[in-house]
């Protein structure tokens, strides 16, 4: 298959087939296996036409693109934002397949996308937005198809109304259809904080190895929404000290420290970090390039770039979002030995796991306390960086290129024993 001609071409896309093509090459991966194992199963594009507030009707478009299913059903968030593409939602879900098998979850990869800002919408407009996008998606996602979850611009009212759209048409209530619920729906106690926990605990645990005690460290987020609000609450309660904190409109920088609680608190009512003035007001670019102990993106992809990676200034890079270190800025970061890097597919993997303790007590109708969720989520995590500590050592890897190679090669082994059709 050529990418120029491939429905997902984009530069998102590109970044991901250039990470598998770079994964492939360093495990040796047979001609045969590599675009199979490469390019999405299938995807499926639909027109989501709703009432508005004032009566008018207005059509967006919505996608789900499900990457691979050869390794169990396919799992991965709905991103509502005005500029996701079919491209960025296809390498999001390339991520996912990636993601869950390097921790070994029994699931392939998937993402979906609408396109619109969810900011312009009113409560009952997004809820007819989410209900509509579940009713076109039934006939591929179910609990043994694709299970959804939230994303960027999706939050746990969102999955509610897809998680009743669902399970009013099926007949019967069916939780395990989408995770990432609240918890009075069947949602895991955890679930919400599950990914920035993962990564604040992955921070603890990289700046253990590397001897640097954590009320030692200082802290910069971008992006301060489920995943960034999660890592700051956890990090602070471990004595870490957050610095700087952005959102879409902007950042705020203060040496003394920021109580994430209040920003939470603020956004709560303002929506946004517009006018927090708890800090230093700085941009965005500016915040990338702060010094600072642990530096986490957890907004969108491609913000770590050629033109500032040899400008970031911190010691482990978290990545908290999906992508957001470019192909070209990986190459500048591997010659800066002093920053280690722990890359998505490990560092936010904590989503994806509790995600999956959330089917599991759906589907056995048996719910677990958030201790034994955030106990058990720990020891995932701790065998999924200890494997890829070990494959980075072994095969003189880049962390990077470890966790990818750990993960594709599992995809494709379990595509090969199954035969062509998978
Ligand atoms: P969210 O919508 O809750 O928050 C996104 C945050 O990023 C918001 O604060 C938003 O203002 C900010 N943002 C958006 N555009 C920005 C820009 N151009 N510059 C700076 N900040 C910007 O989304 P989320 O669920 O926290 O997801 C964030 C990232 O984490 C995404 O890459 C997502 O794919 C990834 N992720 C999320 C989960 C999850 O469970 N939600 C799991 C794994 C990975």
């Amino acid at each position: 298959m050529s990418l120029q001609h491939s429905l997902y071409d984009s530069p998102v896309f590109q970044m991901a087939c250039r990470q598998f093509d770079l994964a492939a090459d360093a495990i040796n991966m047979a001609d045969a296996m590599r675009d199979r194992t490469k390019y999405p199963r299938r995807c499926v594009a639909v027109a989501l036409p709703i009432k508005r507030d004032d009566g008018r009707i207005s059509v967006f478009e919505g996608y789900r693109v499900q990457h691979n299913m050869s390794t169990g059903p396919s799992k991965g968030g709905i991103r509502i934002h005005q500029d996701v593409t079919i491209g960025e939602v296809a390498a999001l879900a390339m991520w996912m397949s990636w993601k869950c098998s390097l921790v070994g979850l029994p699931y392939g990869g998937a993402k979906g996308g609408i396109v619109v800002n969810p900011l312009d919408l009113s409560f009952a407009e997004l809820e007819r937005l989410s209900r509509r996008y579940m009713q076109e998606m039934i006939s591929i996602v179910g609990p043994h198809k694709d299970i959804p979850a939230p994303d960027v611009g999706s939050n746990e009212q969102v999955m509610a109304w897809m998680m009743d759209t669902y399970s009013n048409h099926v007949g019967h209530v069916e939780p395990a259809v989408v995770t990432g619920k609240p918890i009075s729906l069947g949602g895991s106690a955890g679930r919400r904080e599950a990914t920035g926990e993962g990564v604040a605990y992955l921070v603890r645990a990289y700046l253990q190895d590397l001897k640097i005690p954590i009320s030692d460290a200082t802290i910069v987020i971008q992006g301060f929404g489920n995943v960034g609000s999660a890592v700051a609450m956890a990090l602070h309660r471990w004595g870490a000290r957050i610095i700087g904190i952005s959102d879409y409109t902007g950042g705020f920088y203060n040496p003394k420290g920021i109580n994430p609680k209040k920003a939470i608190d603020y956004i709560a009512y303002a929506r946004c970090l517009k006018d927090f003035h708890e800090g230093e007001e700085i941009t965005n670019e500016q915040l990338l390039e702060l010094p600072c102990t642990v530096l986490a993106p957890c907004a969108l992809e491609r913000v770590i770039t050629e033109k500032n990676a040899g400008r970031i200034n911190c010691r482990l890079l978290a990545e908290g979002a999906n992508g957001p270190t470019t192909n070209e800025a990986d190459k500048i970061l591997e010659q800066r030995t002093e920053i280690e890097v722990i890359p998505d597919v490990l560092c936010n993997s904590g989503g994806v796991i509790v995600s999956y303790f959330e089917w599991l007590q759906n589907l056995q109708c048996y719910y677990w306390e958030k201790e034994e969720v955030f106990q058990k989520l720990h020891t995932m995590l701790d065998k999924a960086k200890d494997s890829v500590d070990y494959q980075m050592r072994k095969m003189k890897f880049s962390r990077r290129l470890a966790a990818l190679t750990l993960g594709i090669q599992r995809v494709a082994e379990a595509k090969q024993k199954r035969g062509l059709f998978p």
